[in-house]
């Protein structure tokens, strides 16, 4: 998702851009996919059973902030099940038709992965109960008292969802997944060595201490580090200069406003307002929202995550408040209301 819904044309194009150049990057096979130990190991012992048992891989819930690798997995798993992958998504399944025709058209041990499933209609989700439990789709025929039940067999497939909001999941859904994993934001070492591997396949010299500067900019996620990866090479390219040096890493990033602690403008906007107009906070959402003239979702599911994961926000019954190292970081007096 994107922080701004309104975008000019050079900025689409550029979007359009990055995300070729992230899909490219994709890690292909699992020792190319780093961090996230446990849960690698867990995917593929059961994996490794299910293909032993000859039956087919559990479902699997994906969860964490965007950009950390649910889409990479999903592909890892079909690569490694030997079987097609369908993509979809919780937005473009607006009707339970829709759902049919694709798990209708799987074959057996296909992998299905919905992104975004928090976004389901509740018709939709619910047609996906049968289909996960009994690999069954019940088609309502008619209408009114002579409407009727009609069961479809389907082929034995395996649902991978993804969302970023696991809360927002029922009861229910959550239960029918056999594995459940929630990713977590990458260390800097982490995001080096995906950086260092990413640079080596757009064939672009980059050393430990360069990539350290875009690693600790990058929010602990590998989607925005290879977005940084690309910018600082763009700067490097039209400025001729011989190669990324940190200096030059960091002269790119400021360009684009990033500062060292990966903050941007959206990011920096957000706690100056809860300091300058709601004196620190606490802050309730839409009081936030109107203040930012940002919508609910963006601020919650891109912006909050990673001022709180570290530490620049706190999130209380109350609403939001800022921390003293958020005020630190951007050089604004502490409230004397939160002291
Ligand atoms: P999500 O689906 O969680 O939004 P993606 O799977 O689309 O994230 O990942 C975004 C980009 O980051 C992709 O180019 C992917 O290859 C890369 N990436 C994500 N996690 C890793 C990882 N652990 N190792 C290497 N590259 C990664």
């Amino acid at each position: 998702m994107s922080k701004s819904s309104q975008k000019t044309p050079a900025e689409s194009n550029q979007n359009n851009d990055e995300e070729l150049l992230i899909t490219s990057l994709r890690a292909n096979k699992w020792d190319e996919f780093y961090g996230q130990n446990s849960i690698k190991e867990s995917l593929l012992i059961a994996i490794q059973a299910s293909q032993s048992r000859n039956e087919p891989l559990d479902h699997v819930l994906l969860y964490g902030p965007p950009g950390l690798g649910k889409t990479t997995l999903s592909h890892l798993i079909s690569l490694e099940l030997g079987t097609n992958l369908r993509i979809t998504s919780g937005t473009a399944l607006t009707k339970v038709g829709d759902l049919a025709a694709i798990l209708t058209n799987l074959q057996p041990g296909d992998v299905l992965f919905i992104d975004e499933v928090h976004r389901l209609p509740k018709a939709v989700e619910e047609t996906l109960y049968p289909a996960m439990e009994d690999y069954a789709l019940d088609i309502v025929i008619g209408k009114g008292p002579s409407a009727r039940t009609l069961r479809l067999d389907l082929p034995k497939f395996t649902l991978v969802a993804a969302t970023t909001r696991y809360g927002l999941l029922t009861g229910p859904f959550r239960d029918r997944f056999g594995l459940v994993h929630r990713l977590t934001y990458y260390s800097p070492a982490a995001l080096i060595t995906i950086l260092k591997h990413a640079a080596q396949k757009l064939k672009i010299v980059l050393d430990d201490e360069s990539a350290l500067v875009l690693a600790k900019r990058a929010r602990g996620t590998p989607r925005i580090a290879l977005k940084l990866l690309k910018r600082v090479r763009d700067f490097v390219q039209v400025k001729n200069l011989p190669k990324i040096s940190p200096q030059t890493a960091n002269q790119a990033l400021s360009m684009y406003t990033i500062d060292e602690a990966g903050l941007d403008e959206a990011d920096r906007r957000l706690l100056i307002q809860v300091v300058t107009k709601h004196h620190g906070g606490p802050v309730g959402l839409s009081t936030l929202a109107a203040t930012l003239s940002e919508d609910t979702i963006t601020i919650e599911e891109v912006i909050e995550p990673y001022l709180l994961q570290i530490g620049f926000l706190k999130r209380t019954p109350k609403g939001r408040v800022v921390t003293r190292a958020a005020c630190d970081h951007l050089k604004l007096a502490y409230p004397t209301e939160l002291s």
